[in-house]
């Protein structure tokens, strides 16, 4: 069962915690997240399984303030005065991801943008003393509402994590609202704790409204991170001219003329494999082999959501 330590009293242990990759819920302004090391793959792959998430979406990362915000992503002007007016607080900003921004591809499931949040109390002190981001969705398992009280947290996610801070009942009680800046345009990609009419008297323009879906809706897919060559999956064989893609200890048959070989867990471990999917996905694409061949990978766990990717990586584009 999971440790609950107030506030007060609970730095020390979460600092701990996160610093050996594990997760960790918090509290926020906004509701109660679960939050892992952002540049840490085994811990963000631990997000995922904690929530039993069946597929990698995109996470917002937290930041202690501007100058770790500006570590990770570009501010164009009207972002940079969005954090200025809003920060720290229920607004998150998606951004373009700086090439070198130390956060692992799991958090932003390979896409070139970022979310990006300051959060007040607890959640702003614990990530500068961890002097790393935070990456937190809400703190329940997936399909559930998002807790708003520790006490949620333990009911829904207590035999799976190891510690919850408790700093009570969260202020705002809503997700924060997320916006993102594309040429001249102010899209809203989720209405949150910050009203549209305030971030539109801020802005001084109207915010365009894109539907809640989000990057899950079927027509955002093309957005995510899918290699530019064809994948071939659950392969039991390795044809000419592949690469492979491989997990576990047993090959494909004629594996020693893939092109090249990346396995994403040689001992079957599921969080491992969640942690190397979107990088070596990436490295794959850039050999120039005609098509990559992936291994069978168990559904069990995060396998679930590792095969959700596989399947979108290979579905045919238009
Ligand atoms: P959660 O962390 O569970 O509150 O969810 C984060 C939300 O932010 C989801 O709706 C994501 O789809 C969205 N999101 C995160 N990163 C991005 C991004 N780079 N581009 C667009 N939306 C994003
Ligand atoms: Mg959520």
């Amino acid at each position: 069962m999971a440790e609950i330590l107030k506030t007060v009293e609970a730095m020390d242990r979460a600092l701990a915690l996160l610093e050996a990759g594990q997760v960790v819920a918090i509290p926020t302004e906004t509701v109660y997240g679960l939050a892992g090391d952002a540049t840490n793959g085994e811990a963000v792959a631990r997000i995922f399984e904690a929530k039993g998430r069946p597929r990698f979406n995109p996470l917002i990362a937290h930041v202690s303030g501007k100058v770790m915000a500006s570590e990770i992503a570009v501010l164009d002007p009207l972002s940079e005065k969005l954090a200025q007016a809003f920060w720290p607080g229920p607004l998150t900003i998606v951004l373009p991801l700086l090439p070198d921004a130390p956060i692992h591809p799991l958090v932003t499931a390979g896409l070139s943008t970022i979310a990006l949040r300051m959060p007040q109390g607890f959640a702003a002190q614990l990530i500068a003393r961890l002097g790393r981001p935070l990456a937190a969705p809400s703190a329940n398992s997936s399909g559930k509402i998002s807790a708003t009280s520790a006490a949620a947290v333990e009911a829904d996610l207590g035999a799976r994590i190891p510690l919850i801070v408790d700093g009570g009942r969260t202020e705002v009680g809503v997700e924060s609202t997320i916006v993102k800046v594309e040429g001249e345009t102010l899209r809203l990609l989720r209405p949150g704790g910050i009203a549209a009419e305030v971030i539109e008297a801020v802005s001084g323009q109207s915010l365009v409204r894109t539907g809640g879906a989000m990057v899950e809706a079927p027509g955002m897919l093309a957005s995510h991170y899918a290699p530019g060559t064809a994948l071939r999956l659950e392969a039991t064989a390795v044809m000419p001219g592949e690469a492979l893609l491989a997990f576990g200890s047993i090959r494909a048959l004629g594996s020693d003329q893939a092109l090249s070989i990346l396995n994403l867990s040689p001992s079957g471990n599921m969080r491992e494999a969640a942690a190397n999917l979107f990088a070596h996905m990436q490295a794959l694409d850039r050999t120039g082999a005609a098509t990559i061949a992936v291994e069978p990978i168990p559904s069990t766990g995060l396998g679930e959501a590792i095969n959700d990717r596989l399947r979108r990586a290979a579905a045919p584009r238009s």
